[in-house]
């Protein structure tokens, strides 16, 4: 299908920038009829994964059965790692669906992110017990119980076990993979006396899907639109075809997708040459393919992949050649246009583009960025951050369809920076499912988006209280 016209006249730019635009714009467009069929091969990798182990979609099994009433009560230790951010939270269940937390976040340096495993337990141990202290809570009776949101894909056994298969996001610790998360943080507690017992351990997308839940029961799924991407559903036990741990407490179970692996054989999503550049420069070359389209850590490189295209053609900051290589060289170093950049170009409305070039001076030194240029780049940033949010929501068309929630309507939580910061994504997903769902009349009140903030905080705290309630069931 022939990609919508394109005001590129208007940009003020030369015939072979107006060239150039229009390409760059026939590849990230993606229409309804390739939504579509994306969406359509979602939900058959969906099926393969609830049939079988290993298959592109994990669809993992979360243990967490059943579903949440809102009127838990108590106090639950929450530890978040996955994100931009380490995070130790103190949940405070309120019952009638209310909730308070208290948190510190740390940051994880890069070298702990690529180092021993055991370092990084360490130093998670050292922050929760920083925590306690500052929190009072270090003198306790009896060891606190810590629902650990570990938001990579782990393979799960039991609700507070599982083998982690792979690192995504950045992360690549040694002594890891193919061993329990949880015991491993468990014995860095245990090094320093930390009276911590780790209870339940979660992804970031089941503890999504369960704290909207605490306050919105039909809440059918849950999330992550942020450094990495994932979703996690309620599915029902019968479907669960490769299910063999025996009878379960309940007759449905939250199946976490790992859904950033999605199309990781490359047969369906629109791979630009800037996406093939960014996934082999990866540290985890031909996988998460589908997430290093849609999620935070990744736009803004797939953007700097386009503009550096563009100043290689000399379409883009051309001055005496002395400038342009002085000028190119923060925009030249990997990683350097962040996200958060295009987030706010993106949302600059002045008619001069003055934000987009004050943002452009400060964070990479290019200091007089004319209006057609910031024009060019605002389009990218545009063409990039939509292509991310249609592709997302291709997910949650599968989803929808898979379960046939269209009839009744659900609530889908959505946690992370991408969808909570990024202008328009949310409305740029609700289009998309509109265009894909078009028997659903009045669809943003049907299935019906929303932020669940912190939503790996509280809902590590309710896992280790579905942990709790399924102790005392068997
Ligand atoms: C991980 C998921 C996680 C998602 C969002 C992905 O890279 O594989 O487990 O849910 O990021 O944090
Ligand atoms: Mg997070």
């Amino acid at each position: 299908k022939a990609p919508q016209a394109y005001e590129v006249k208007e940009l003020g730019g030369t015939p072979e920038q107006e060239a150039y635009m229009r390409d760059i714009i026939d590849q990230f467009t993606v229409d309804t009829n390739y939504l579509n069929q994306i969406r359509d091969r979602f939900i058959k990798e969906m099926d393969k994964g609830l049939e079988k182990d290993g298959a592109t979609l994990a669809m993992i099994p979360s243990y967490v059965e059943g579903r949440l009433t809102g009127k838990e009560e108590g106090h639950f230790l929450a530890l978040d790692l996955g994100g931009t951010n380490l995070r130790v939270v103190l949940v405070t269940l309120l019952g009638e669906g209310k909730f308070k937390t208290v948190s510190s976040k740390s940051r994880v340096s890069d070298e702990l992110k690529i180092g021993p495993m055991r370092n990084l337990c360490d130093y998670i141990a050292e922050c929760v017990d920083t925590f306690l202290t500052e929190q009072g809570l270090e003198e306790q009776e009896t060891e606190l119980n810590l629902g650990y949101t570990f938001s990579f894909p782990v393979l799960q056994s039991k609700i507070n076990r599982g083998i982690l298969s792979t690192w995504t996001k950045g992360f690549a610790c040694t002594g890891a993979t193919g061993k329990d998360p949880v015991l491993l943080l468990q014995d860095a507690l245990l090094r320093k006396h930390v009276p911590v017992k780790v209870s339940a351990l979660v992804n970031d997308t089941v503890g999504t899907l369960l704290s909207n839940a605490y306050n919105k029961p039909d809440t059918l799924a849950g999330l992550i639109l942020g450094t990495g991407a994932n979703g996690a559903y309620i599915e029902k036990m019968s479907k669960i075809k490769k299910w063999k741990a025996g009878k379960t407490t309940s007759d449905e179970m939250i199946i976490n997708m790992e859904f950033g692996a999605f199309d990781n054989e490359r047969k369906i999503l629109p791979l630009t040459r800037f996406d093939n550049k960014l996934d082999r420069e990866s540290i985890n070359p031909h996988s998460q393919i589908y997430e290093k389209m849609i999620s935070g850590m990744y736009l803004g490189e797939i953007s700097r992949n386009v503009l550096t295209d563009m100043i290689d053609r000399e379409l883009l900051l051309k001055r005496d050649e002395h400038t342009s290589l002085a000028w190119s060289k923060d925009i030249s170093r990997h990683w350097s246009f962040e996200t958060a950049f295009m987030s706010n170009i993106e949302a600059d409305k002045s008619a001069d583009f003055i934000s987009t070039k004050e943002i452009l001076d400060t964070n990479l030194n290019l200091h007089d960025i004319t209006t057609t240029e910031a024009k060019f780049i605002k389009k990218i940033c545009e063409l990039v951050g939509k292509r991310a949010a249609r592709l997302a929501a291709a997910s949650i068309a599968a989803i929808v369809e898979h379960t046939g929630a269209a009839e009744k309507g659900c609530d889908i939580g959505i946690d992370g920076s991408l969808y909570e910061f990024y202008p328009s994504f949310e409305s740029r997903m609700y289009d998309a499912l509109e265009e894909m769902l078009p028997e659903i009349k009045n669809l943003r009140n049907t299935i019906r988006l929303g932020l669940a903030r912190d939503g790996s905080g509280v809902g590590a705290a309710l896992t280790a209280c579905v942990a709790a309630r399924m102790e005392g069931g068997k």
